[in-house]
């Protein structure tokens, strides 16, 4: 039972001492009380499913009992010492997570958030590169520190102020949005909505894209190197998009040719989410020079990491460089409890199966409903874009998206949303999801739009 503040007293606060920027999700936002698993409750005691998971953070479900324990479990004998002296905590989980990695992905930098480990891999490859200059997709999201600012290439997240110097932004290969179309070349079940006009198997749209970061790389950069190449492997924050097959790989290449490193921000596509493999980047068959992640790899608990091979990471051995937080006793031992529930909960096998589920039973409603223009996603990293009609594709207007995710809300489904012109329902829950929760929010998601349709919700 909640004995707090009221909603009002809440909202009031939040107006009146927290910073302008802060995102409100729904007109009328929900009270978040308590969680368990999949699930949370608002003050007043409803239930709701959470296909949102705080940003894709809530990977192996909310206060999860064996994670919770081990937090408790370090909090009673240590919080906390500084890296400066040896515990045992930080050593045992570099050494599981280094052991989750392929190659000479062995070395690990721990850090406290996604874009500090952003941060740090950029100047990591800045320094054993050489060179300055390093190369993002537009539409990735990879952090809101100033440096970072420059590398997420979405307006919504940038200010007008210096950052990000030495950035330059390839083509999104968006291939529900973008010009050459592909969608048959993505890796997700039953997905194309209007096969590209190449027969399957001849798709020009993924060369067409290496195409144009070649022309990035080879005419915005200095002298034709390039430092770093940053991706997500599906696109969180810009609605779910996948890249098309083998863009990566061919990517990764071109890049490579220049001495560049490439990075692959796993923040949310990382431990298990994409169900096929246990990391997004494998699922593109690619082994990058770098992988940073956050979010998942803690349940909540703020955690994030730079791995890298042994040569890169020697560049920080020239200096001391130094995170007070990184790696602290209680942040390690957490980290090494999720690690252990993905293994022991299937977690991986519940994305592959659940996620596959929830894929194809979003595909029936595409095919049903005008508005539901493409579906897409890999496991439990799922992004459904709303769209006026199907033959224009144009977004669904800001206030008919919120008329049907705010009525999905009051049913009791925490849909995220996002993408570049706010209309994705982006669908990334704990990992504990079951069918029977899909069955729920299909049926919520059909309801809504069957409101939506009928004019009654907007
Ligand atoms: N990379 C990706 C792919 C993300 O989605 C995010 C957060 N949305 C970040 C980096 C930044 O992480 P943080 O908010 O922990 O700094």
């Amino acid at each position: 039972v909640h004995k707090g503040k009221s909603k009002e007293e809440i909202l009031k606060i939040r107006k009146d001492n927290l910073i302008p920027g802060l995102l409100t999700f729904y007109k009328d936002p929900v009270y978040v009380h308590q969680g368990h698993m999949q699930y949370l409750w608002d003050t007043s005691g409803k239930r709701y499913l959470d296909l949102f998971a705080g940003i894709v953070t809530v990977s192996v479900g909310h206060c999860h009992p064996k994670v919770t324990a081990a937090a408790e479990e370090q909090m009673r004998k240590l919080w906390h010492t500084t890296n400066i002296y040896l515990h045992p905590q930080i050593h045992d989980y570099a050494e599981k997570l280094t052991s989750k990695l392929p190659g000479k992905l062995k070395i690990v930098y721990l850090t406290n958030s996604g874009s500090e480990a952003n941060d740090l891999a950029l100047f990591m490859a800045r320094l054993y590169t050489g060179v300055f200059d390093a190369v993002s997709l537009r539409n990735g999201y990879h952090g809101a520190s100033p440096y970072m600012m420059g590398v997420t290439a979405i307006s919504s997240w940038r200010y007008n102020t210096p950052t990000g110097f030495g950035i330059q932004q390839a083509m999104n290969p968006d291939v529900f949005r973008g010009p050459w179309g592909g969608a048959h070349c993505r890796d997700s079940p039953g997905q194309t909505i209007r096969p590209c006009d190449c027969p399957e198997g001849t798709c020009q749209a993924c060369d067409n894209y290496v195409d144009q970061l070649d022309d990035v790389l080879k005419h915005s950069l200095p002298k034709d190197k390039c430092g770093a190449f940053f991706a997500e492997s599906i696109q969180g924050v810009g609605g779910a998009v996948q890249l098309p097959k083998d863009y990566l790989k061919k990517a990764y290449e071109l890049v490579r040719a220049r001495g560049g490193v490439c990075i692959s921000d796993e923040v949310q596509t990382g431990f298990g989410r994409l169900g096929s493999h246990y990391w997004g980047f494998e699922a593109a068959g690619v082994v990058p020079d770098m992988v940073t992640m956050a979010k998942g790899m803690g349940n909540g608990y703020p955690m994030g990491a730079v791995v890298t091979t042994p040569e890169i990471a020697a560049v920080m051995g020239k200096a001391l460089h130094f995170n007070t937080f990184g790696g602290n006793p209680v942040a390690s031992a957490v980290g090494s409890a999720v690690l252990d529930v993905i293994d022991e909960d299937g977690t991986q096998a519940i994305s592959a199966d659940v996620g596959t589920y929830f894929l194809e039973e979003l595909v029936k409603l595409r095919d049903e409903y005008e508005v539901v223009g493409d579906v897409r996603g890999k496991g439990l990293m799922i992004g459904v874009e709303m769209v006026k009609d199907k033959a224009s594709r144009k977004p669904l207007p800001a206030e008919d998206m919120s008329a049907i995710w705010e009525d999905t809300k009051d049913m009791g489904v925490l849909f995220g949303k996002g993408g570049l012109y706010g209309n994705c329902f982006r669908i990334k829950p704990p990992m504990c999801i079951t069918r029977a929760d899909t069955d729920f929010a299909i049926g919520v998601m059909r309801a809504a739009l069957d409101n939506y349709t009928k004019g009654k919700s907007v």
